[in-house]
């Protein structure tokens, strides 16, 4: 029985992390965010949704509230990149996780977002990454962390590497990256429930956006930004009925 559940949750989450069925959609002209929702009625909440993602984090409107720190059992278990037109993605073995809300949440891919899709009082950050964690029935909790121009970030460095340019293709990372590194040293985070920022845009998911940005440098982005071709960063959505708590 159990077998069963986490086969069924890794599919949900390749169908969710990945294409969204075979249905094409991007980020520019008529498959673009204004239209996904009429692009396949398994998209229906790109348009419908109440609690999408992302949103702009106005931070006088933010709840105060007694969050834990979300415990982190990350190690370096990253192993492929990935460019699927949509992002560049690398994947793990699984074995990360962090616990949150008394629950394990297993790390199975992070991704990258330029510019930045949470703003902070409607400022865009340059890059933004989503590490994507699922427990063991199906839930998604992604982190944010936002990027700021500066340094070069080592981590990325090592990724950036291997990073495919051709879409569709798939590289072995040759060092070990460990995304522990990617975080920032202070861990106090914003947190909403919202939707994926991509297609079908399902919502539930438990957001964790990381109060202070990290850095990467120049060179950095503008080799993403180069490789994408596009901004691959899906416009803020209402907030609606929801709280931000810090
Ligand atoms: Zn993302």
């Amino acid at each position: 029985m159990k077998k069963t559940l986490i086969a069924l949750s890794l599919a949900s989450l390749c169908f969710a992390g990945e294409h969204g069925g075979n249905t094409q959609w991007g980020y520019e002209g008529s498959i673009g965010p204004k239209h996904w929702g009429d692009l396949s009625p398994q998209f229906i909440m790109c348009k419908i949704g109440k609690n999408q993602s992302p949103v702009d984090i106005n931070i006088k409107d933010t709840v105060k509230a007694c969050l834990k720190p979300i415990k982190f059992n990350y190690i370096a278990d990253a192993r492929y990149v990935v460019n699927n037109g949509h992002t560049i993605k690398v994947i793990t073995t699984g074995q990360s996780y962090i616990v949150v809300d008394g629950k394990r949440f297993y790390l199975r891919q992070f991704h990258f977002h330029a510019p930045s899709e949470h703003t902070v009082n409607g400022k865009y950050y340059p890059f933004e990454a989503h590490l994507v964690h699922i427990d063991k029935n199906g839930n998604i909790a992604v982190i944010g962390i936002l990027f700021k121009l500066g340094k070069e970030n080592g981590e990325l460095a090592k990724i950036w590497k291997n990073m495919p340019q051709q879409v569709g293709k798939k590289v072995a990372l040759t060092s070990k990256v460990n995304p522990y590194l990617l975080l920032p040293k202070n861990k106090e985070y914003y947190r909403y429930s919202g939707s994926l920022t991509t297609p079908p845009c399902s919502e539930g998911v438990r957001w964790f956006i990381f109060k202070e940005p990290v850095e990467l440098s120049k060179d950095q982005l503008a080799k993403f930004k180069k490789v994408m071709g596009f901004p691959n960063n899906r416009p803020v959505q209402p907030i609606n009925a929801r709280k931000i708590l810090k």
